[in-house]
């Protein structure tokens, strides 16, 4: 039973784009001519409205979803809510694949920048097609998602206000009131009303079909959606009720719709067709049953459930339900289908509302080479191929042999002249090596490989995420696979500027008292520790003032774990978080790893975070959690308050606002603390790392509402905070105003610096941190290793073409300013820019650019 046999044979309905296509081209073509003014006329001609602008107003998505009925909203929550579960595991994780010592390829799934979803108007309005295309896209991470709908002059000349409040409910704010093939051509051609996009999807008439395919290539686009269908494999056990009332849900979507019964069982085909007369004449649009049924559909009778199958794959139905013994069993064989549908509880109209699954799916047959709609329509693959020399040389002959076999001799040269002709070049060194200072080099500079963004510079070892994809590495996780473990540089350096440590160290009677606290608790360290820090967390209560209490602060190892544990309880699978870059690059690290998705949003060019920019993008991607820094590592900014409450108010779920660096503030900078009374889901997280100088203790502490920090009890480590850590901060806490006390010498320290910077003719960031972000290099990372070889370290993360330092000591920042004076004045650079070796003129453009990727967080 093969499908040139069945061909002809099975019914379906015919569908000529050819002669829509030669309908809508000059539309399209007009549209591209002469843009909105085009956009504006086909509307008022085919809709019969005339609208100034194609966009529709904000405040009519907000009126929309205001006065959208209760109960279609919780349903059309629910229905994103189950979409959002099955396609986030969608999203693919790259891959990297060692091929040869220093040979790898990644590949690196990316988002398109901005996709355009068509949304037919039809006889009813179907806001669950919005549902459908938008909620893959914001899962692919589709940075803007516009919507279109053909207006309605019954509606003022909007789209359906149930398409306006769905778009609202997902966040969607740009939506225009445009139909038909001239939607298709705005998303693709661009107007002055609507940017140009990268993909369309959605279905529609033939018009719009017939404009996807002809503007495909200009714009991408879904499969192309034809009249909807359904087979049914059905045996002797298939309730014949069930069977009837899922072709007439079928058939009442339109009269060219496709239903198909295959059964092993005559007597069921006849109880099937008396089960259908009661419900077709019952209908509520029967006149479109009565026409499905009677046209382009049938039932098949066939000798077993091997036939049904063969017979199903044959027509690659868009929907396939099976109601048979062993429904699962046949399920797993089925080859070509949009959607399965298993046994008798699982209708086609589950799928296409509330099953989680997809229902724009493949149509006339072409579920034998394409999908339903996914993730992966708004994402592509991206091969990242990275090569050293030696690996280059290695694979050399092989090129030399295909080239010319295919007679491209240049192709050839193009790898000779970096290998030369023998394969390894003595004149090619090793990538791995870095630039050597004057003098050669000093005994604590690295080895590049070991420095701090290995990546970005040669390939060096493989990394543990390297070994999962080699034959015989361990089965790391996949989203692990390829990725750098946190590496700032433990380098034995004279002047370490680059963990944003306090640079005094505990002063000797806190040293005493530690002492005397960690020899106290070692007498019962074979018991478990106080699992829930109480005193200590009463300590830091005190310690912060603002009314709090033990109850709503929480500690554990380092402000690290807390986050972690915050990820663990508030995110997870399925769940994402938003942090506006460049910003602590443990945030993402630590989503990551817990399963997170991380949502990258912006700060603006000074680094500063524009309150509605950052509300759009909440409401856009409506995370689970939202990080802010403030201030900021590593651009040292403070964030005003309004900032932090304006995203409170916008945020679906927790506010995490990092404050690891608010001792060092500027006068007038405030504390989110001051915010936690009046917002429940707001955490503020600290540590004792920095201004307590006490990086090695290991002790980070949140203050938030008792709910959240039940909820962390779920997620942490039993006994996780030991004995010791417990008495030493303890301690420490009791040397509060004393350990403070370097805080003012640090922020002085610090403004000088900045001012000192500038005037060196460099930019400087605020900062209201003990480090200050400096720039801009062209060649950063000569400055860098410029720094290194006069025996300072500082940190390589943030924007490209910045650094950062972290405030020491007088001494030790005299000995940054002259290492910087000397490396920039020097002979370390790359090659002038503007005169000055590796520097970039003055006020140059800030281009803000995510911090370094590749393990390297800013501490
Ligand atoms: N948050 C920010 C913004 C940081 O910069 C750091 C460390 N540098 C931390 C949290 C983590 O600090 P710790 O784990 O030492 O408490």
């Amino acid at each position: 039973m093969t499908r040139e046999k069945l061909a002809g044979v099975l019914p379906r309905a015919a569908l000529d784009t050819g002669v829509a296509l030669e309908q809508i081209r000059p539309v399209c073509e007009d549209v591209r001519d002469r843009g909105a003014a085009a956009v504006r006329e086909y509307t008022a001609r085919f809709d019969g409205v005339d609208l100034p602008t194609s966009r529709v107003p904000a405040r009519e998505l907000a009126g929309a979803l205001a006065g959208l009925d209760p109960e279609l909203r919780a349903a059309l929550e629910e229905m994103a809510r189950r979409v959002r579960l099955v396609h986030e595991p969608q999203r693919p994780a790259g891959h990297v694949t060692a091929i040869a010592d220093g040979a790898r390829v990644t590949e690196r799934y990316v988002a398109v920048s901005r996709a355009g979803v068509y949304v037919p108007a039809g006889l009813v309005p179907l806001p669950s097609s919005v549902i459908m295309n938008v909620v893959p896209a914001q899962v692919a991470g589709v940075g803007q998602i516009a919507v279109a709908s053909p207006p309605r002059p019954d509606h003022d000349g909007l789209p359906a206000p149930a398409i306006l409040a769905a778009c609202a409910l997902l966040g969607v704010e740009e939506v225009h009131a445009v139909g038909g093939a001239q939607a298709v051509a705005m998303f693709a051609y661009g107007t002055a009303d609507c940017a140009p996009v990268d993909v369309v999807t959605g279905p529609g008439n033939a018009y719009v079909t017939a404009a996807k395919r002809l503007l495909a290539g200009t714009v991408g686009v879904d499969a192309e959606a034809g009249p909807t269908e359904i087979a049914i494999i059905a045996d002797h056990t298939a309730d014949p009720r069930f069977l009837a009332a899922d072709l007439v849900a079928q058939a009442e979507h339109g009269p060219l719709a496709a239903c198909l019964l295959i059964t092993t069982d005559p007597a069921l085909a006849d109880r099937t067709e008396a089960e259908l007369r009661p419900q077709v004449a019952s209908a509520r649009h029967r006149d479109t049953v009565r026409a499905a049924l009677a046209g382009q559909s049938a039932c098949v009778l066939v000798d077993d459930t091997e036939a049904a199958l063969a017979v199903s794959d044959a027509w690659a139905p868009e929907h396939l339900e099976i109601q048979a013994e062993d429904a699962a069993g046949l399920a797993a064989r089925v080859r070509n289908a949009g959607a399965v549908f298993v046994g008798r509880y699982a209708p086609v109209s589950l799928g296409d509302y509330l099953a989680g699954s997809n229902h724009v799916l493949p149509t006339g047959g072409t579920a034998r080479h394409t999908a339903g709609l996914s993730v992966l329509a708004f994402m592509r693959g991206i091969h990242v191929v990275e090569c050293s020399a030696a690996a280059l040389a290695e694979a050399a002959p092989h090129i030399d042999a295909l080239g010319a076999a295919e007679d491209l001799a240049a192709h050839v040269a193009a790898v000779r002249i970096r290998v030369g002709p023998g394969g390894r070049t003595p004149w090619n060194p090793p990538l791995a090596q870095g630039p050597v200072g004057p003098g050669g080099r000093p005994p604590w500079t690295p080895p590049l490989a070991q420095g701090p963004a290995p990546a970005s510079r040669g390939l060096g070892p493989a990394g543990p995420g390297e070994q999962a994809a080699s034959r015989d590495g361990p089965p790391i996780r996949a989203d692990l696979v390829g990725r750098a473990p946190y590496g700032a540089p433990q380098l034995d350096v004279p002047v370490r500027l680059n963990t944003n440590e306090n640079p005094y160290p505990p002063p000797p009677a806190l040293v005493e008292r530690i002492t005397g606290a960690v020899a106290g608790a070692a007498g019962s360290l074979n018991r478990y520790p106080d699992r829930d820090a109480m005193a200590l967390r009463a300590d830091l209560a005190a310690y912060l003032g603002h009314g709090l209490t033990a109850r709503e602060v929480w500690a554990a190892n380092g402000s690290n774990e807390i986050i972690q544990q915050l990820l663990q309880a508030f995110g997870g699978p399925g769940r994402s978080a938003l942090g506006f870059e460049p910003s602590y690059a443990m945030h993402p690290l630590i989503a990551r790893a817990t399963g997170t998705r991380w949502i990258r949003g912006a700060r603006d060019a000074d680094f500063g975070l524009d309150p509605d920019a950052a509300v759009r993008a909440v409401r856009e991607h409506r995370p689970g959690l939202v990080f802010l820094t403030s201030p900021n590592n590593p651009t040292g900014t403070a964030l005003p308050l309004a900032v932090i409450e304006a995203v409170c108010r916008a945020a679906p779920g927790m506010v995490v606002v990092d404050e690891a660096y608010a001792e060092f503030a500027r006068d007038g900078a405030g504390t989110a603390l001051a915010l936690l009374a009046r917002y429940p889901r707001l955490v503020v997280t600290r540590t004792m790392s920095k201004a307590f100088a006490l990086a090695g203790a290991r002790v980070g502490y949140l203050a938030a509402d008792p709910a959240v920090i039940d909820a962390l009890q779920l997620v942490r480590l039993p006994y996780h905070l030991s004995a010791q850590t417990q008495a030493t901060a303890r301690a420490a806490l009791a040397h509060a105003a004393e350990l403070l006390a370097t805080v003012a010498g640090l922020r002085s320290e610090r403004d000088g610096l900045v001012v000192w910077l500038r005037g060196q003719g460099l930019a400087a960031a605020d900062s209201d941190a003990n480090f200050v972000l400096f720039g801009e290099f062209a060649d950063s990372h000569s400055v860098w290793q410029g720094l290194l070889d006069r025996g300072v370290l500082v940190r390589e993360t943030g924007p490209p073409g910045w650094l950062r330092v972290s405030i020491g000591t007088p001494a030790e920042m005299g000995a940054f300013r002259a290492a910087l004076t000397e490396a920039l004045g020097g002979t370390q650079g790359p090659g002038p820019v503007t005169g000055e070796p590796g520097r970039r003129p003055p006020g140059g453009s800030r281009g803000v650019a995510p911090p370094d990727q590749h393990g390297g967080a800013a501490r």
